[in-house]
């Protein structure tokens, strides 16, 4: 079955606020997909849905369609895999709790990382990380800056180097579920579930077959086909891929911060014909006929 892809509406449904790790506030988020012309959005920061009302009043005063998001992280043998999840009931109460949990696993990994690092000795390290993100959970690039602040190391090259790179002490593997949990989440909240940024793990294609495969059993049904950053090569194989396993397509900027044209809010490469899309099977789904009442 070829389905055209749709040309009157611009659909985005990957993209991140200072809910997590973006650069501006959710509606302002808003605000520039309308200006670009994004007629259906989805704001899908990592972990947390925090954005959601915010981005829900902008785009009801620019008259655009938000779709419930969130980016989920998860472990895929011992590899951290993305999961958008679209299109589910942000007040599930199940899923709720789940992303309190990885909210939970983030902060623990900090503890674990400033753990670690104490035989440095510098005090109240995670207190000092944690102003560094300005009070959020952080990552191993905050401690990298609190290291060089305290004069620890001169930059924040030897930082990683010395105490956070690859098989240093602060080289601490996050706290993700694992993949089949993540994707069960998404369902029991009555959303889809979507393979975010297949060529970004950097697997052979025997081993993404492999995801995909595993994926598909844990109930994933869809998988990001246009994304920024890839070649015509990497579309063409990730539509050709979603097509022969049966995968809904979706696409998203990923953007998280402007100056960087090419991962800009709705700026996204058409999928190529003959594949199916997400948003065909939202709850209201986008760019079908619709059914006219008996
Ligand atoms: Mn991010
Ligand atoms: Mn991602
Ligand atoms: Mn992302």
């Amino acid at each position: 079955m070829t389905i055209p892809q749709e040309t009157e509406f611009c659909i985005d449904l990957h993209c991140h606020s200072t809910a997590s790790d973006g650069a501006l506030p959710p509606e302002e988020v808003v605000n520039r997909a309308a200006d670009r012309g994004v007629t259906h959005l989805a704001l899908t920061d990592h972990d947390t849905v925090a954005g959601m009302a915010a981005a829900e009043t902008s785009a009801a005063a620019r008259g655009i369609a938000l779709i419930a998001g969130t980016e989920l992280s998860c472990v895929w043998h011992s590899k951290t895999i993305h999961i958008v999840g679209l299109d589910f009931d942000p007040a599930d109460s199940g899923f709720k709790s789940a992303l309190e949990r990885q909210n939970a696993n983030r902060w623990a990994r900090a503890r674990a990382i400033a753990d670690k690092l104490d035989r440095i000795g510098v005090e109240d390290l995670l207190d000092k990380a944690t102003r560094c993100s300005n009070g959020d959970v952080p990552g191993r690039p905050h401690f990298a800056r609190v290291l060089v602040d305290e004069g620890v190391v001169t930059n924040l090259a030897q930082a990683f180097k010395r105490h956070l790179g690859q098989g240093k002490p602060g080289d601490v593997k996050a706290f993700w579920p694992e993949l089949e949990e993540v994707v069960q989440w998404i369902v029991d909240a009555g959303g889809i579930a979507v393979l975010a940024h297949p060529k970004k793990y950097r697997l052979t294609a025997t081993k993404l077959r492999s995801l995909v495969a595993d994926f598909q059993r844990a109930g994933g049904k869809a998988m990001e086909v246009s994304t920024s950053g890839q070649s015509s090569g990497d579309l063409g194989f990730l539509a050709e891929l979603c097509r022969r396993e049966k995968l809904l397509a979706s696409q998203g900027s990923d953007f998280h911060f402007p100056g960087a044209p090419w991962c800009e809010l709705g700026r996204i490469t058409k999928m190529p014909d003959g594949i199916e899309p997400v948003w065909h099977h939202f709850k209201q789904p986008v760019g079908l006929p619709v059914q006219s009442g008996a």
